[in-house]
């Protein structure tokens, strides 16, 4: 029988298959609406994530929460969550061997949430799903295949803040890359409207007006 996203959170709560388990306060497991058609996947829980047991809630997740806005969502609307569901100590990266014991929970997340669109945010999230060595300067900005679904890379918002914020050259593409987000929630563009029908009878109808000019003298 499958279970619903809330008992697979309740059974994460007590994860222990892992070494981070030792050093964690809480399993970040993740935020938002159960049935989102997006889910953001980044990296994993930093200090403040792990102290209020929600993903995405310190500085990253500021930039991440005002990108979202920009393209008219909330964080409510999407599903946010992260590759490990445990902070590693000193917000070092995660282990090979960290990454294969945790992503069960995420792909049972992602069984579970069905989305149409899964953003990727950096090279972790990205490697993972995408199983690509390629790094997020040359993955973001295209939308790709998988599974019948469709993944959008694009940069951590951690990395976009070292890079200056908004000064820095990622913002903007950050921002594209969100417009493409919008762009591929809201599906493929109606195709245009097929050139006028001048059909004969239409023909003749535009050569005699509707109402004649002599019949004009009535009014
Ligand atoms: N960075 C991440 O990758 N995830 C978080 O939840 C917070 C910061």
């Amino acid at each position: 029988m499958t279970r619903t996203l809330m008992e697979v959170a309740q059974e994460a709560s007590t994860c222990t298959k892992c070494r981070l388990a030792t050093t964690r306060t809480h399993v970040v497991f993740g935020v938002g609406d159960p049935d989102a058609d997006v889910l953001f996947i980044g990296e994993a829980p930093g200090q403040n994530e792990d102290k209020q047991g929600e993903p995405f809630v310190g500085a990253a997740g500021q930039l991440l929460t005002r990108m979202l806005g920009e393209i008219g969502l909330t964080r409510e609307q999407v599903y946010i969550a992260n590759i490990l569901k445990c902070r590693p100590p000193g917000n070092r990266d995660p282990q090979e061997d960290e990454i294969e014991t945790c992503t069960p929970w995420l792909i049972e997340q992602m069984s579970l949430i069905q989305p149409q669109v899964i953003v990727t945010l950096g090279n972790f999230a990205t490697k993972f799903v995408l199983q690509t060595q390629t790094g997020i300067t040359r993955m973001r900005g295209s939308v790709y295949p998988w599974h019948g679904r469709k993944v959008i890379p694009t940069f951590h918002p951690a990395a976009v803040l070292r890079g200056g914020g908004e000064k820095g050259r990622q913002f903007g593409e950050l921002q594209e890359d969100f417009a493409l987000i919008k762009r591929t929630l809201a599906g493929p563009e109606p195709p245009p409207p097929p050139p006028p029908v001048t059909s004969l009878v239409e023909f003749e109808r535009a050569e005699q007006p509707a109402i004649a000019d002599d019949q004009l003298e009535l009014f």
